[in-house]
């Protein structure tokens, strides 16, 4: 990863970042926050070659070219070190082997860095024995942590360090990087916004059911304007037999929710759409119902979610939705 990809993702991280670098204040330490564990890392080793680089030009590009910055990218600098969980923690003799291995080289004048990689899933000994080296750090050494949790670092290790908060990537570029993986642009559209909430479902069958689900979805949305004593019926037959749990039923209701805003979306001839391979039904959804009706029907289903969330009798809650839903209000 270079600046420019990164400034594309997290701009205002970039700015901050490219400006440290370029009046030679870096930080002793650095926490990364974000959910995406390969951009985390992407901008840490990014930043470590832009610290170790012996010949910057300009002063904040890493040149790629020497032998800091090519030993950097290839994973064998002898001072750039990188931790990672071994097996479900980080322990402490891994921190401390660090530490020795700095110690021993210890030279003043040498720039030495280090990146802990899910730093929260460091041990609370391993947590305190890397506080001596945040409190005391020895020369110019510069430490990265990345963590997807910042709530589960302990406090002191998140105030010896300046903490950088990377923004979630949007809808559309998650779907991308779905797509990317291999899945199905139908799977990664839904996917990408609905997200993996906790469920009875097992992960296995997890793909089937949310494909099935969003069918259910979309042919109940159809029958409640169109048909509604066969709405009823569907809702018996199909949805309450695939969504039976609470994390179900909140994914299919998110399914609704983002049906809804897909038929607004087309009305405004936007195309991030969370159902792209229904466009012709959506345009004749658009075409029927009015921005206030789907307004109303979205906040219908929000209001859904919350009397999930208040334990609301799961039947009951989806007939009053459905007749919410016909009346448009
Ligand atoms: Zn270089």
């Amino acid at each position: 990863m270079e600046w420019d990809a990164l400034r594309a993702e997290q701009p205002v991280v970039t700015q901050l970042l490219q400006h440290a670098v370029w009046r030679e204040r870096l930080p002793h330490a650095y926490t990364f926050e974000g959910e995406d564990r390969g951009e985390l890392i992407g901008a840490a080793t990014l930043l470590c070659r832009a610290f170790m680089c012996s010949s910057k030009e300009p002063k904040d590009k890493p040149c790629n070219q020497c032998s800091e910055c090519k030993r950097v990218l290839s994973g064998n600098h002898p001072d750039v070190t990188f931790i990672q969980p071994d097996g479900l923690s980080i322990k402490k003799g891994q921190v401390e082997l660090l530490q020795k291995e700095f110690a021993f080289k210890g030279m003043e004048s040498v720039k030495k860095a280090y990146i802990i990689e899910e730093a929260d899933k460091m041990t609370d000994s391993a947590a305190n024995s890397l506080l001596t080296s945040l409190e005391e750090p020895g020369g110019e050494t510069l430490a990265i942590l990345t963590t997807g949790n910042l709530h589960f670092l302990l406090p002191t290790i998140v105030s010896r360090s300046q903490v950088l908060s990377f923004t979630p990537l949007s809808e559309s570029k998650r779907q991308e990087r779905l797509q990317e993986q291999g899945e199905t642009l139908e799977l990664a559209a839904i996917k990408a916004r609905v997200g993996d909430k906790p469920t009875e479902i097992p992960a296995e069958e997890r793909k089937t059911w949310i494909v099935q689900g969003r069918q259910v979805v979309i042919q109940l949305a159809e029958e409640v304007f169109k048909r509604p004593p066969q709405a009823k019926l569907l809702l018996q037959e199909k949805w309450h037999t695939h969504f039976k749990d609470r994390g179900s039923i909140d994914i299919g209701l998110d399914l609704f929710l983002y049906w809804y805003r897909d038929v607004l979306y087309t009305k405004w001839g936007r195309e991030d759409l969370a159902y792209p391979d229904q466009l012709e039904r959506l345009k004749a959804e658009a075409f029927n119902r009015s921005e206030y009706m789907l307004a109303a029907n979205m906040k219908a289903v929000m209001e859904a979610k919350k009397y999930l969330a208040a334990n609301v009798n799961p039947q009951l809650l989806m007939e009053r939705l459905l007749l919410r839903l016909q009346e448009g209000s």
